[in-house]
């Protein structure tokens, strides 16, 4: 077993090992002051996960209440939320209770976005149940919901009081889901952590689990605790991501997040490849292991399909976006280009 602190807000344990969701009762009893639980699952996860977390919380003395929703990004929405207010309303879920978000992103997203703004804010836990909510989307408190003209459009920052990553989740993830998860592990070694990258290189699937998850989690605090709020120095978490968003988009959402950060990340080394910012064997070795993780390295969208999502993606400036290049493997930077420059750097990248 694993713990990281995260020093941000209040400050909140990430807790990383097997079975912990049996214990999940006692866990969020040390958080100490309330008295009932809002359990918040998808269809599929509460299937196979609810009842053990359920019974853990109830044996720790907690009421429970729990709420369910359709599987997908397609739940995230402002009906889904509403429905969970309308549902901690009628509960008489207190300011001093707890949401626990069983699942992967989508529920821990819509989940930490309805405890930011219940009675002005309640406490929430997450149960993260797939490799991406583990690595990635359980740390640092960005929750938000989809509006139908774009993702994350609504949101805030809340972080959570505490987060048990319980590795045996891993054993019932589908295979897309466990690579699109890996992508965000990969994206993470190559933002700061060669080590990291060297045991990505050297593992099968599943293995190292543990460590794996920890070391992510580790490196994402670093960032989150040096920029809560995501205006500077958190931005190189976004490796890969200005062309993930647009292909992902294209796509009408039916490719998975990590699926398009991995072609992402390959393209835009690539481009930093060509261009002299980091030398031939940081694309290389990132195509590498990507391939061998069964990781796309290429996006079959023209650089004219997904130029307008690129200048349409959230985070565009005015006049110019901020890219996240490679240097070497564990270390990029974050340069400026032009609105007009994009286009060049997805052509260099490999983009027809
Ligand atoms: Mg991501």
């Amino acid at each position: 077993m694993k713990k990281i602190r995260v020093n941000v807000s209040a400050g909140y344990d990430v807790i990383i090992g097997e079975g912990l969701l049996s214990a999940a009762g006692e866990y969020i009893k040390a958080l100490g002051g309330a008295g009932k639980v809002l359990l918040v699952s998808d269809d599929t996860v509460y299937g196979l996960y609810a009842d053990i977390v359920r019974k853990s919380i109830e044996d720790a003395g907690f009421g429970v209440c729990t709420f369910t929703f359709p599987h997908g990004e397609c739940s995230k929405n402002i009906d889904t939320y509403s429905r969970i207010l309308e549902k901690a309303l009628s509960d008489n879920i207190a300011r001093n209770d707890i949401f626990v978000a069983l699942g992967g992103g989508v529920t821990g997203d819509i989940t930490g976005f309805a405890a930011a703004t219940f009675k002005r804010g309640v406490r929430f836990v997450q149960l993260p149940t797939t490799l991406l909510a583990a690595v990635d989307a359980s740390v640092g408190g960005k929750t938000a919901i989809d509006l139908p003209g774009g993702k994350n459009q609504v949101g805030a920052f809340h972080q959570p009081s505490l987060v048990l990553c319980d590795t045996l989740t891993l054993n019932t993830l589908p295979e897309e889901q466990y690579r699109s998860g890996l992508a965000e592990a990969v994206k993470t070694a190559m933002i700061a952590d060669e080590a990291l990258f060297n045991m990505i290189e050297g593992a099968d699937r599943g293995q190292n689990a543990e460590e794996l998850i920890a070391a992510c989690v580790d490196i994402k605090r670093r960032f989150v605790e040096a920029d809560e709020r995501d205006t500077g120095a958190r931005m190189m978490l976004n490796f890969g991501h200005t062309f993930a968003h647009a292909i992902e988009a294209a796509s009408g959402y039916t490719v998975l997040h990590g699926i398009a950060v991995a072609a992402g990340m390959a393209i835009i080394t690539r481009s930093a490849c060509n261009r002299g910012y980091c030398g031939d064997d940081v694309p290389a070795r990132l195509e590498r292991v990507l391939t061998k993780n069964g990781l796309p390295i290429d996006t079959g969208y023209t650089a004219e399909e997904l130029l307008p999502y690129v200048y349409g993606d959230k985070k565009a400036q005015t006049d110019h976006i901020n890219i996240v290049l490679p240097r070497k493997i564990g270390e990029c930077e974050l340069r400026k280009f032009g609105l007009c420059e994009i286009e060049e750097l997805m052509l260099d990248g490999g983009i027809r």
